[in-house]
């Protein structure tokens, strides 16, 4: 068989920010993602996010893979297991996230940043569905002898920020179908580095999902409007993009997301109610793969998995399931 006919192998990820335990919503990620890259023959990594060294704690890194595992999605690379592209938390990764910046730089696309929280929330920009704001631009123009004057009077460094164009970024989502996102006038330029120095979560998943190879993405769909922002940025950076499936989110009974402050649906209290499989099994019967809650072990949800199957709408937890 020539290359060319030879099937890529599937690379999919887990990619969670250890700031807790994990709830339903994260578990239901797991699920997913771990289903569509096993299903398809391919390979799981597990990388840590834990950019934000206030809330990412490597002990809840720890309590993430022992659960992963009690759950029985076991990940072929990652987390502590190492594997070829280590280190895989994104705290360690930081040269990579570096060079990528200056690349960006290079090409003239980065400008500091000198506004503050509350200057950001004043701006008059429209806000949208999801509470993010647009950034209105404040600092897009700003001269050197500007620049060099806020660098004197600034209370701390400045932000760095990506220079957006006015074109509307347009993608297939494997699950959701055509999205698009104007990214001048729906999101405005967007963070790189925060003022602490810490990378943005744009950038690094990006860079991270191309060096790791992966080759699907799947995630929440409060996700889904950082996806053009990420699509810009392997364009720029002279990446291949991945394919995106993001799925519905789950609702409490009120129609709230879940939360991790919501002990209820948090793994500590589910472990000590219910056996892994069948917490796997409730899941997966309201992802739509599992035709009752019945227990179900990840293996036997394989053969039966397709994208098809998932719903498109948001999923209201029924009360008693859980
Ligand atoms: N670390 C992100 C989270 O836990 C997920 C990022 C992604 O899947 O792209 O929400």
């Amino acid at each position: 068989m020539s290359s060319r006919e030879m099937k890529k192998t599937e690379i999919g990820r887990f990619a969670p920010s250890p700031s807790g335990r994990m709830h339903l919503g994260n578990l239901l990620c797991a699920l997913l993602a771990w289903l569509s890259a096993k299903s398809s023959g391919g390979k799981f990594i597990l990388r840590i996010e834990d950019l934000d060294t206030d809330r990412c704690k490597p002990a809840y890194a720890a309590q993430t893979e022992a659960d992963l595992r009690w759950l029985g999605l076991f990940w072929d690379e990652g987390g502590s297991n190492g594997g070829p592209d280590a280190p895989y938390e994104q705290s360690l990764r930081s040269d990579l996230y570096c060079a990528a910046l200056e690349k960006l730089k290079s090409q003239g696309l980065v400008y500091p940043c000198f506004c503050t929280r509350a200057q950001l929330h004043a701006a008059s920009a429209p806000h949208r569905e999801d509470g993010l704001t647009v950034y209105p631009g404040t600092c897009a123009h700003l001269t050197e002898a500007e620049i060099a004057e806020h660098l004197k009077t600034a209370q701390r460094p400045p932000a760095l920020r990506l220079r957006v164009p006015d074109e509307t970024i347009s993608f297939w989502d494997g699950h959701l179908g055509q999205m698009r996102e104007n990214l001048l006038t729906e999101c405005g330029d967007f963070l790189l580095r925060r003022s602490d120095g810490l990378y943005a979560y744009q950038l690094a998943v990006v860079v991270d999902d191309a060096a790791m190879g992966v080759t699907q993405v799947v995630r929440g769909a409060d996700l889904l409007t950082s996806t053009p922002r990420q699509l810009l940025l392997y364009r720029l950076l002279g990446l291949t993009p991945p394919k995106f499936y993001h799925f519905p989110l789950l609702l409490d009974s009120a129609g709230r997301r879940l939360a991790k402050r919501d002990s209820s649906i948090g793994l500590a209290t589910l472990q000590e109610k219910y056996m892994p499989e069948e917490i796997v099994g409730k899941l997966a019967f309201l992802a739509g793969l599992n035709p009752s809650a019945e227990p179900r072990l990840p293996e036997s949800l394989l053969p039966g998995f397709s994208w098809e199957k998932v719903p498109m709408e948001d999923i209201v937890l029924p009360p008693k399931l859980f």
